[in-house]
């Protein structure tokens, strides 16, 4: 009894086949199919070069996104579910969650629903004016926290661009917008480049052999478990663990550890984070992932590499994220909760902590990691020149 069918648009690959095979079985039914741009800004080739491709580096794609922007103006259409007018469906049994596969698990501290998101929202409000300054720092209250809601389309894109946009061109309002405009470049990248869900956005890259084999699996499994003995690096994975989010700084030096210090290959990880995340968004975490293995479009340079010991004294100095997910680093100084393993031995009697049984000692060294990982990227040095001769100019 069906009329027609209205959706909106998906920029994921498997989700483009199969919104077009049910769109076509439709149509050859004889019922009418339109579909909507609803979560972005700006989708698919809107935002062109002046030949007329896609953007490959964020700041001219950023100015040009801006720049219609300011042309078009935005509206936030409001709305409000009125469950009255929803179709009634009787008789008709809908599937329960475990019948759909997921698990029963407590979400309270996620505000849920768009009442959770506005809640989320209005906090964020007042926070906005420090976030350019706060939202590297895990232990402070940084981010909006958003990114659940814009996955599963329980806040409006327009709503948060409009009054970012409204609130000043600098400051943390514009930080803040362009790392709305980074989500829109990454869908367009996905949409645009489809290929990068399963290989380099750089084909260079392709060529990169990956650690294998018993070391790798070790490696890996310490890096999920959170036992790299790395505190900055394990405190982070028992974030995503315990409670589905991980904050961007540590997103970036989690990822960075299993790539340029573990030598594994940024797909295991990409994937990791897919069954993890509740903000698992398919453009942004593949864009993330290829962004920190140098692989990706506008990405890190491949000799750059995250040091975790000097990220953890730079972006949690008092190691005050740390202890809140290992709290048997807290009796330890902090100027050694970074890398215990290098504390007088005087402190960790002091600290009561036995290296190796009530925290791991480090699977590996940065320093001779960092080595190896130079090694394997030369396969794809002539192919990064240009980004090193950039670098070096800055
Ligand atoms: P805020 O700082 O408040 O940012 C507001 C919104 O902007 C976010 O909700 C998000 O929608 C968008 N945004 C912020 N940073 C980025 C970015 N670098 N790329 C794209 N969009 C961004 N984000 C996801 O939404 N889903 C993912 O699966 C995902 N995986 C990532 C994997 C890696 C390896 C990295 C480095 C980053 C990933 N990000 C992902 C981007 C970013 O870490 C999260 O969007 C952010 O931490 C979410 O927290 P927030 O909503 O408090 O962010």
């Amino acid at each position: 009894g069906v009329d027609a069918l209205f959706f909106n648009h998906d920029y994921e690959p498997a989700a483009i086949a199969r919104d077009a095979s049910v769109s076509h079985a439709l149509q050859q039914a004889g019922r009418a199919v339109f579909s909507f741009k609803d979560q972005v800004i700006y989708e698919k080739n809107q935002i062109l070069t002046q030949s007329g491709t896609p953007f490959s580096v964020f700041t001219p794609y950023k100015n040009a996104w801006l720049k219609r922007l300011q042309q078009e103006g935005l509206h936030h259409h409001a709305c409000q579910a009125k469950p009255g007018q929803w179709l009634q469906i009787e008789g008709e049994i809908v599937p329960t969650l475990p019948e759909l596969g997921f698990e029963a698990i407590d979400i309270a501290y996620l505000h849920p629903g768009m009442q959770g998101a506005q809640t989320l929202w209005q906090n964020f409000q007042q926070r906005l004016s420090e976030y350019g300054e706060r939202r590297d720092f895990p232990a402070r209250k940084g981010p909006s926290y958003l990114s659940v809601h814009l996955r599963f389309g329980t806040i409006s894109i327009r709503q948060l661009v409009l009054h970012a946009w409204q609130h000043g061109s600098e400051g943390s309002s514009s930080v803040w917008l362009s790392e709305l405009i980074w989500r829109e470049f990454y869908a367009m990248i996905l949409f645009t480049h489809p290929h990068v869900a399963e290989r380099a956005f750089k084909p260079a890259y392709d060529a990169i052999q990956w650690e294998s084999g018993a070391l790798a699996q070790s490696r890996f499994e310490a890096w999920c478990q959170g036992q790299t003995g790395y505190p900055l690096v394990d405190a982070a994975m028992l974030q995503l663990n315990r409670t589905g989010y991980m904050h961007n700084r540590l997103r970036m030096v989690t990822a960075s550890f299993l790539i340029k210090d573990c030598g594994i290959d940024w797909r295991w990880g990409e994937a990791y984070f897919a069954t993890h995340l509740n903000d698992f968004d398919l453009a942004a975490n593949n864009g993330g992932w290829q962004w920190c293995a140098s692989s990706g479009c506008d990405a890190q340079p491949y000799f750059r590499i995250f040091n975790p010991i000097t990220q953890s004294q730079k972006f949690d100095e008092q190691g005050e994220f740390i202890v809140r997910y290992l709290p048997q680093l807290a009796a330890l100084a902090p100027k050694y909760r970074h890398a215990p393993w290098l504390a007088p031995v005087s402190e960790l009697a002091r600290a009561k902590l036995l290296l190796g049984q009530d925290y791991p000692l480090p699977i590996l060294q940065h320093d001779v990691a960092r080595q190896a990982t130079l090694a394997r990227y030369a396969v794809v040095k002539a192919d990064d020149q240009s980004g090193r001769n950039i670098a070096l100019a800055l």
